[in-house]
C-alpha cells in the first residue's frame, strides 16, 4: 500500500506535529462514518493506541469538522494527496443586486477542475439576467420556481420557452440569450459552463455594448435619431428587476410566431423523464447528446441515492466529473493513481470533483434521499462499473487478484447497477 512510504490515515492536524513515534503509528479514531472501513486497518489502528494519537488538544473549526468528519479524521484507507475534491457555494462570494444574486465555483475556487465551472443564481419574479452571450457553452438545471428563457439562432429564428424545477436548458457558446424569473416567486438555478476559468462576471452584455459604441454609429445602425437613444444604459445591468412578461403564447406571437420559431429545442424536462436506471438503491437520469441533441459538450446524470444506498464503485473513461449536491447528505472517496484516496462529506449546495478516470463511489450517509448531479465536459455520459468488470472476467482470474472465493464472486452483481440498495 505504501509506495510513498507514507503513514496511513493520521488526522491532518496531527500529521503536522507528529515527529514522535506516536505520530508515525497508524491511527484511526473510529467514528460513525468510518464504520465500513476494512477491519484489518481498524485492527491496526486499535493496536496503535488511537486515543493518544488522534487527540487534538488545540484549535479547530468545530462546525466545519462536524460537517466533514471524513476530512478531519480520514478513514485509514485514505492515502496520499490527490488535491481538493470539495468546495461549497456557501463559501463563494455572493453578488447581490436588486432582482437577485449570483455566486460561482470555478477553477479559481477548485483548482483541479479545469473542465467545468458552476454558477448558482436567483432571480426574483420578473427580474432578468440581462441579455448576453459568452465564450462557453451553458447548461442549466432549474432548482426552484419558474423562468422564461430565450435564445437566438444564427439563422434568425428564436427559441422562447418556460422552465420549472427539474428542467434544463442548453445554450451554445456565442448564442445570445436571456433568463427571466416568473411568478409566483421567481427562480433559482444552477449554470454549468464548459470552461474551468469561465467567470459569470465576464460575459458580453447588451447594455455594455451600446454604452461603448459612439451614439452616431448606434444612430446609423438602428436607423434612429440620436435623441431617441438618450436613455440607453450607460453601464451594465446584469441582474435587474422588471415587470412580469406576457404569457408564453403572446410573447411568441409578438415576435412573429411560427415563421420565426426555432426548430431546435433548447430545453429538456430532466427530472420528469423516466429514470435511465432504477434499482432498490435509487434512480439515475442521464441527459446527453443522445437524447438532448443540442447538449453536445456537456453530459449530465441526475442521481438519487436512497438512505443507506450507494452509487456503486465506478469511473468515467472520457472526462473529469463535476458534481453539485441538491439534497441530503453523503460521502465520496476518490481513488487516484498512485494508490491515493481521499474521502469527504457532502451536503446540499456543495460541489464535488473527481479527476478524469479516477474511481469513486457516493454513499448516502443520511436518513433522507441524497440527490446530486454528475456533470461532464463530454458529448456522452459513459461509466464503468467495478462489479460489472469483475463479473465479465473468468472467476479464476478474479480469485487470483482479490483472494475471493469463487462462490462469493458469483454473488457480486454481474450487471451494472449504478445504484445499490442498503445491505
Ligand atoms: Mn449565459
Ligand atoms: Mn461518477
Amino acid at each position: 500500500m505504501s509506495k510513498q512510504n507514507e503513514k496511513p490515515a493520521v488526522a491532518d492536524g496531527l500529521r503536522r506535529g507528529s515527529s514522535s513515534g506516536a505520530g508515525r503509528a497508524a491511527v484511526y479514531k473510529a467514528g460513525s462514518t468510518g464504520s465500513s472501513t476494512s477491519s484489518r486497518s481498524r485492527a491496526k489502528a486499535g493496536k496503535a493506541g488511537l486515543g493518544l494519537t488522534a487527540s487534538d488538544p488545540r484549535q479547530g473549526n468545530r462546525p466545519l469538522r462536524r460537517e466533514n468528519p471524513n476530512s478531519n479524521t480520514p478513514p485509514p484507507t485514505d492515502h496520499g494527496d490527490l488535491g481538493p475534491i470539495w468546495y461549497s457555494f456557501d463559501l463563494a462570494h455572493k453578488r447581490i443586486q436588486p432582482g437577485g444574486w449570483t455566486h460561482q465555483v470555478t477553477q479559481r475556487e477548485l483548482p483541479p477542475s479545469t473542465d467545468l465551472t458552476g454558477v448558482n443564481m436567483r432571480l426574483t419574479a420578473g427580474s432578468f439576467r440581462e441579455l448576453h452571450w459568452h465564450t462557453a457553452d451553458e447548461w442549466a438545471y432549474m432548482l426552484y420556481g419558474n423562468a422564461r428563457v430565450t435564445v437566438l439562432n444564427p439563422d434568425g429564428t428564436i427559441f422562447i420557452d418556460d422552465v420549472s424545477e427539474g428542467d434544463i436548458w442548453y445554450f451554445p457558446a456565442g448564442f445570445p440569450h436571456s433568463i427571466q424569473g416568473l411568478g409566483p416567486d421567481g427562480c433559482e438555478f444552477l449554470l454549468v459552463f464548459d470552461q474551468g476559468m469561465f467567470s459569470e462576471d465576464k460575459t458580453f452584455l447588451i447594455s455594455e455594448w451600446v454604452a461603448h459604441t459612439p451614439p452616431s454609429v448606434l444612430s446609423k445602425n438602428f436607423g434612429l435619431d440620436e435623441s431617441a437613444l438618450a436613455k440607453l444604459p450607460t453601464g451594465e445591468l446584469y441582474i435587474f428587476p422588471a415587470d412580469l412578461p406576457n404569457s408564453l403564447e403572446l410573447d411568441r406571437a409578438a415576435v412573429g410566431g411560427q415563421k420565426v420559431q426555432s426548430s431546435i429545442q433548447y430545453t429538456f424536462k430532466m427530472q420528469s423523464m423516466p429514470p435511465t436506471k432504477k434499482t432498490a438503491g435509487g434512480e439515475a437520469r442521464v441527459v446527453d447528446s443522445r437524447n438532448f441533441p443540442v447538449s453536445r459538450n456537456i453530459a449530465a446524470g441526475l442521481v438519487t441515492v436512497k438512505p443507506g444506498g450507494i452509487r456503486e464503485l465506478h469511473w468515467h473513461p472520457n472526462a473529469s466529473e463535476w458534481q453539485f449536491y441538491i439534497a441530503g447528505k453523503g460521502r465520496m472517496t476518490v481513488f487516484d493513481s498512485v494508490g491515493s484516496a481521499r474521502t469527504m462529506d457532502f451536503h446540499a449546495n456543495d460541489v464535488g470533483y473527481v479527476p478524469a478516470v479516477a474511481g469513486h463511489y457516493v454513499e448516502n450517509t443520511g436518513d433522507t434521499d441524497l440527490v446530486f448531479l454528475e456533470m461532464f465536459k463530454a458529448s456522452e455520459f459513459l461509466d464503468f462499473s467495478l462489479n460489472n468488470w469483475i463479473r465479465r472476467l473468468p472467476p479464476e482470474m478474479v480469485a487470483s487478484h482479490l483472494n475471493l472465493d469463487e462462490d462469493d464472486i458469483k454473488k457480486i452483481p454481474a450487471e451494472k447497477q449504478s445504484l445499490i440498495g442498503k445491505k
